[in-house]
């Protein structure tokens, strides 16, 4: 559910409320499986807290806690005790993959206890969007946070889900958090953030020149590997497909029915944010591209 970024703040909380209602709506209909957080081990000392909005890498050390982005403004306390659950230390460091408030949302509280990190264009599409928490720290091509023994680094890897993913390594761990660069059912091209899936083919291929074996998406469950490899391929395939039905004359207006595939996952998942939301903006790219 990563939409809050969206709307105004004046909006926020008449639409966090409209938001409730809906996970709870989806929920009732089966669609959306876990409607509260929980933390769960990834490996040994890299845990993950799942539920509404995106998913929360926590990396402990003997020095405190490193958080791979915050969810929404109001899981600031559960976050904090879902942490205390599994560590004594604070935390002591944010990175924040992008800048959409269901990763950076809490950041307005973690400033008050922490550093909080982010790329340069991630804080910068922050400002636009009038977002509050505004990260302390920038970097432009890769960063390291050294705590307890620990080194966690932070890599700009090229364009994709917009133009300012950090791809979090955990390289003692061979263990990535790719932010919404990987999501467990279709994800969403952020045109109006500078997203691109021609962009996002090449950051794919360079998170696969790392060496892991485990990678935490922004949303879904973890994958290993091969699903990376697979989400890599099928970003290729409807990349493919979209390129030959505008070759073949298709019209954007038909675009989202024709899109749709057995094959490709992505475009079946009829209210994932790929047909939901990228449709529109992804035929305009491979329109112009393939002129
Ligand atoms: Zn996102």
């Amino acid at each position: 559910m990563n939409v809050t970024y969206l709307v105004t703040k004046t909006h926020n909380k008449i639409f966090l409320q409209l938001l409730s209602i809906l996970i709870v709506m989806l929920t009732g209909a089966g669609i959306v499986a876990q409607d509260r957080l929980d933390i769960q081990q990834v490996k040994e000392g890299l845990h993950v807290i799942t539920g509404p909005g995106g998913n929360v890498g926590v990396r402990l050390t003997s020095d405190g806690v490193i958080l791979i982005d915050d969810k929404f403004p109001q899981d600031f306390d559960e976050i904090q005790s879902l942490v205390a659950k599994v560590s004594d230390l604070p935390v002591r460091y944010v990175i924040n993959t992008h800048h959409h408030g269901d990763h950076s949302g809490s950041n307005a509280g973690f400033l008050q206890v922490a550093e909080i990190i982010t790329h340069k264009n991630a804080r910068d599409n922050m400002i636009r969007g009038n977002q509050e928490g505004l990260p302390r720290m920038i970097y432009t091509e890769e960063t390291s946070v050294f705590l307890g023994n620990v080194e966690v680094q932070a890599f700009y890897m090229g364009r994709g889900h917009t133009n300012g993913d950090s791809v979090v390594y955990f390289p003692d761990l061979k263990t990535v958090h790719g932010g919404d660069l990987l999501h467990g059912t279709a994800p969403f091209v952020d045109y109006g953030n500078g997203g691109s899936t021609r962009g996002w083919v090449g950051t794919l291929n360079n998170i696969l020149s790392l060496d892991f074996d485990t990678a935490i998406p922004g949303h879904g469950s973890i994958m290993d590997r091969r699903d990376v490899l697979s989400f890599r391929n099928q970003m290729e395939a409807v990349r493919a497909r979209m390129a030959d039905l505008i070759r073949n004359g298709l019209d954007s207006r038909d675009a989202l029915e024709r899109i749709k595939d057995s094959e490709l996952s992505w475009t079946q998942a009829e209210q994932g944010l790929f047909m939901q939301r990228s449709i529109p903006g992804f035929y305009d790219e491979i329109f112009e591209e393939i002129q």
